[in-house]
C-alpha cells in the first residue's frame, strides 16, 4: 500500500524506542515498520521485532549473532549484528528513521541516515549536539530532514509558522527531581534518587541528566542547531508540571505554547505523521481544571551548572558541544557506577572544558569533518577518564 509509513526504529529496546513500537503498534493500517536494532539485549530486540512484524533485527554486539538468529527462529524477521549492520538499517529505504539511541554512539547511525536523504525522527540530541553544524549540513547537501522527538523541540516545531518574526524560544524544564533540595542532598544523591524523574519514565542516562539539567543544557544546543537560533534567544524555563513543553515568543507579542499529558508518544507520533496528525487513544487527555494551576521560575545556575556550561560551550563554537557532551557521557557512566558523587558530574564538564578552551590540549579548532568529530570527541573522553584516575 503506497500511502504506508515505513519506520526503522533505532534503538527500539531503550524507554523511546518502545514508545515508538506503542505508537507504530496503534495504527498497523499506517505503519510498517522496516528495521528494528538494539545494542545487546537480543531477547529484548526480538521481542519488539516479533511484536511490530518487522522486516530486519539488528543487535550492535556481533558476538550475539547466533542468539539473535535463534530467538528469531520461526518468525518472518531477518537477523543482522555488528556496528556496520546498524548503518545499514539505518540508510535502508523507510520513510521515517527513528534515532533513539542513547549518546554520540547513535552519531554513526543518524549520518548514515541523513546522508542516505532520510526523514529522520530525531531523540539522538547528543548526535545534534556534537555534531551541529556538520550534521545540518550534510542533511542539506542529502535533502534529510530532522523531525524533532524531544518534547521541547517537538512543541516549537508544532507552533513555529513563522520563524522570520521569531524572537525567542522558550524551553521548558521539569527541574528534575532535585528542583527543591539543598546543595548537601545533591552532593549525597544516589543514582536511584536521580533517576527517579518526577513526570517522565526515560533512561538511566537522559535521566541523570535531567537531574544536573545537562539535559536543558543539551536541548539548548540542540535548538541552536535545529532551529538555527543563536543561545543568547534561547530561554530556558523551569516549569515543574512538565504540562506546557515548550512556548515561541513572536515579535507582535504573542506567545504560542505546546501542551499536553507528558507522554513521549504523542512527540514521537507527531515526528513520524507529520505533516499529519495520528489520534492517539491511549494518551491522557489533558484536564487543566484538575490540574488547576502551572507553576514558573527561573532556573537556578548555581544549584545547575551544567546549563551555564552548555550555554559557555555552544558560545564557544562547535568544538564546545562536542567536548561538553563527551565529558558529561563519561561522567554520567561514572557516577551511575558509584565511582563519583553526583556534583562532580559538572565539575567534571567544566574542568574539561577548560582544559580544551585553555588550549591544553593543543590549539583547539572546530571540527571540519566527521573525522574530527570523532576524534575531538575520544580526546575529550581521554581527558575526562584521566580526571577520574586522579581522583580515584
Ligand atoms: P535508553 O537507554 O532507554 O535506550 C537506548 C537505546 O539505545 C537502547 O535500545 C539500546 O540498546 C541502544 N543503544 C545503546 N548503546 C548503543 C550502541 N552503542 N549501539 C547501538 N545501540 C545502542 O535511552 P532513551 O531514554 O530511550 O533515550 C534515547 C535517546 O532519546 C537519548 O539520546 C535521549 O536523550 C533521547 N530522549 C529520550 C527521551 C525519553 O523520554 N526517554 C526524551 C527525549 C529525548
Ligand atoms: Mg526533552
Amino acid at each position: 500500500m503506497s500511502d504506508q509509513i515505513r519506520v526503522s526504529i533505532l534503538g527500539a529496546t531503550g524507554s523511546v524506542g518502545q514508545s515508538a513500537l506503542d505508537v507504530v503498534a496503534s495504527e498497523p493500517e499506517t505503519y510498517k515498520v522496516a528495521a528494528v536494532t538494539a545494542n545487546q539485549n537480543v531477547q529484548a530486540l526480538a521481542e519488539a521485532a516479533v511484536y511490530a512484524r518487522a522486516e530486519t533485527a539488528v543487535i550492535a554486539d556481533p558476538e550475539r549473532y547466533e542468539d539473535l538468529k535463534d530467538a528469531l527462529s520461526g518468525s518472518d524477521v531477518a537477523a543482522a549484528a555488528g556496528p556496520e549492520a546498524i548503518c545499514d538499517a539505518a540508510a535502508q529505504d523507510a520513510d521515517r528513521v527513528v534515532s533513539a539511541i542513547v549518546g554520540a554512539a547513535g552519531l554513526n547511525a543518524t549520518l548514515a541516515a541523513v546522508k542516505r536523504g532520510a526523514t529522520v525522527a530525531l531523540a539522538n540530541k547528543e548526535s545534534l549536539v556534537c555534531s551541529g553544524p556538520l550534521m545540518i549540513e550534510e542533511a542539506r547537501a542529502s535533502g534529510a530532514q530532522l523531525l524533532p522527538i524531544d518534547s521541547e523541540h517537538s512543541a516549537i516545531f508544532q507552533v513555529m509558522d513563522r520563524p522570520e518574526r521569531v524572537e525567542k524560544l522558550v524551553l521548558t524544564a521539569s527541574g528534575g527531581p532535585f528542583l527543591s533540595a539543598s546543595m548537601a542532598q545533591m552532593a549525597a544523591a544516589t543514582p536511584e534518587q536521580a533517576c527517579a524523574h518526577p513526570n517522565w519514565s526515560m533512561g538511566a542516562k537522559i535521566s541523570v541528566d535531567s537531574a544536573t539539567m545537562m539535559n536543558k543544557g543539551l536541548e539548548l544546543i540542540e535548538a541552536v542547531y535545529l532551529f538555527e537560533t543563536p543561545a543568547d534567544r534561547i530561554d530556558v524555563l523551569v516549569h515543574p508540571q512538565s504540562i506546557i513543553h515548550s512556548l515561541v515568543s513572536y515579535d507582535d507579542g504573542s506567545v504560542l505554547a505546546q501542551l499536553g499529558a507528558p507522554d513521549m508518544r504523542t512527540p514521537i507520533s507527531y515526528a513520524l505523521a507529520w505533516p499529519k496528525r495520528m489520534r492517539l487513544p491511549g494518551v491522557e487527555r489533558l484536564d487543566l481544571a484538575k490540574i488547576a494551576r502551572l507553576d514558573f521560575e527561573d532556573p537556578d545556575e548555581d544549584r545547575f551548572p551544567a546549563l551555564k556550561l552548555a550555554r559557555r560551550a555552544v558560545e564557544a563554537g562547535p568544538w564546545g558541544p562536542a567536548v561538553l557532551n563527551a565529558a558529561n557521557e563519561v561522567a554520567v557512566d561514572a557516577f551511575l557506577q558509584k565511582h563519583i558523587g553526583f556534583l562532580a558530574i559538572a565539575g567534571m564538564v567544566q574542568d574539561v572544558l577548560d582544559q580544551f578552551g585553555a588550549g591544553e590540549r593543543g590549539d583547539i579548532t572546530d571540527p571540519e569533518s566527521f573525522e574530527q568529530v570523532f576524534d575531538l570527541d575520544r580526546r575529550a573522553r581521554d581527558a575526562a577518564r584521566s580526571l577520574l584516575q586522579q581522583a580515584a
